[in-house]
């Protein structure tokens, strides 16, 4: 075992995973060596979820799993939101420590390490393709399935000049991506001074920028700022994709779930999204079986699933949270008709994935490359989101390179790798 080492294992949102990703510029500001997980390391963090009861499960299996191969003198630390819920996790196997998700910062004193003697300490943060920049932690808008709020607090926005500084300076260390992350991303700026929106603030760190590119990550309806579509029309930098979570089309479970947008105004965005900004990309959450989803809502979902050109569904069965508001309700649906109702969404979700990237055939996208997947061969994700797969030479890998679309492969397209690549 390398003596100061780290892994780190990360379950659930975006959020947690830019939360792990302090965690790693902590640890490797001190010194640390990163291990893949499942590795004896000095210090093995489990940043677990807690947003179904499977995420729950996780969790532990994590936390046992980095127990397991613990060495003697190393710690184990569980954080993230199953760690924020009262009496999360139940009691935490061996001498697993918890480390409160807004107590990152003190990783270091819970370790009883300021930084390991002998190391240098790393600049700045390492070159790579994808930084993953919080904007917004916490929530206010208590979905009646959701334990978040109870967990993570309310909403609260990072200032305006201290994202765009945190962008320029991913610039500056050589990411070619930020992807903007929070729990409520949509509500980023009600509680700043002038109310900026999302719109503006992607507005201001392309301004501040030259060429990196800007990506949403998952988005509520919910205050949804329209002109950020706008911008997104406009504004080659601003990637062409949302994951519009949507939960469910029927107004009558929107209620329930207490989501605070109608099937109206979902797709209002959805409709301004296609009709104005080329190379739109739409991915959504989609909830099964939540207490009162009848036949007719199940049929609603699949019809109007059918007529919205998806890219990506991420379909999953409502799950009691004990504490939260749905916990209580009494017209629960039954578990063999979740899973039925589920794989009928899922076989949808599979047809509209195979015409969302027929539709990309013949056009050229920009793509990041990411790694060589065999030789010659290399993958990476496009500016609308989707996986590319093309040949080239190894200068490819972390550029922005254009690629003209000819054929899928499972869920990846297949392209032909422009000039700029093949005169590296
Ligand atoms: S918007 Fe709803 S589902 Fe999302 S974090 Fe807030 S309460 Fe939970």
């Amino acid at each position: 075992m390398d003596q100061y080492s780290f892994s780190i294992a990360t379950l659930g949102c975006r959020a947690n995973q830019a939360d792990s990703d302090r965690l790693r510029a902590i640890l490797n500001g001190a010194g640390f060596q990163e291990k893949p997980f499942g590795e004896p390391v000095t210090c093995s963090v489990v940043n677990t979820c807690t947003v179904t009861a499977e995420a729950d499960r996780k969790s532990r299996q994590l936390l046992r799993r980095a127990l397991r191969v613990l060495p003697e003198g190393g710690q184990a630390i569980a954080t993230g939101c199953a760690v924020a819920k009262r009496g999360g996790l139940g009691k935490l196997p061996g001498a697993a420590l918890r480390l409160p998700p807004d107590r990152r910062e003190e990783i270091l004193a819970l370790l009883q390490v300021e930084s390991c003697p002998g190391r240098e300490i790393p600049s700045g943060v390492s070159a790579k393709t994808r930084a993953l920049l919080k904007i917004q932690d916490g929530c206010d808008q208590f979905c009646t399935f959701c334990i978040v709020p109870y967990v993570r607090g309310r909403s609260k926005s990072i200032p305006l000049a201290q994202v765009v500084e945190k962008a320029v300076e991913f610039e500056q260390n050589g990411y070619s991506e930020i992807v903007l992350t929070g729990i409520h991303l949509a509500i980023w700026g009600h509680d700043l001074e002038e109310e900026p929106n999302l719109a503006t603030l992607a507005q201001a760190i392309l301004e501040a920028t030259q060429s990196i590119q800007v990506r949403i990550s998952s988005v509520e309806p919910d205050r949804f700022p329209l002109s950020l579509i706008d911008l997104m029309a406009k504004e080659p930098r601003l990637c062409p994709y949302l994951h519009l979570v949507l939960q469910h089309p029927s107004d009558k479970l929107l209620e329930r779930m207490h989501r605070g947008y109608t099937l109206a105004t979902y797709e209002e965005i959805v409709n301004k999204f296609f009709d104005q900004v080329p190379l739109a990309t739409l991915s959504s959450d989609i909830m099964i079986g939540f207490p009162g989803e009848d036949e007719d809502d199940h049929k609603l979902l699949k019809s109007f699933l059918k007529r919205t050109p998806y890219h990506h569904l991420h379909v999953f069965p409502y799950s009691v949270r004990p504490g939260t508001a749905a916990s209580k309700f009494k017209d629960k649906v039954p578990k063999e008709v979740q899973k039925r109702r589920r794989d009928e969404v899922l076989r949808l979700g599979e047809k509209l994935k195979i015409a969302s990237l027929r539709r990309m055939y013949g056009k050229t996208l920009e793509v990041i490359f990411e790694q060589e997947t065999r030789p010659g061969w290399f993958k990476g994700t496009a500016i609308n989101g989707m996986s590319v797969l093309g040949k080239a030479g190894p200068a490819v890998l972390n550029r922005k390179v254009p690629v003209t679309v000819r054929r899928r492969l499972g869920s990846d397209l297949v392209g032909d790798v422009g000039l700029i690549a093949t005169e590296i």
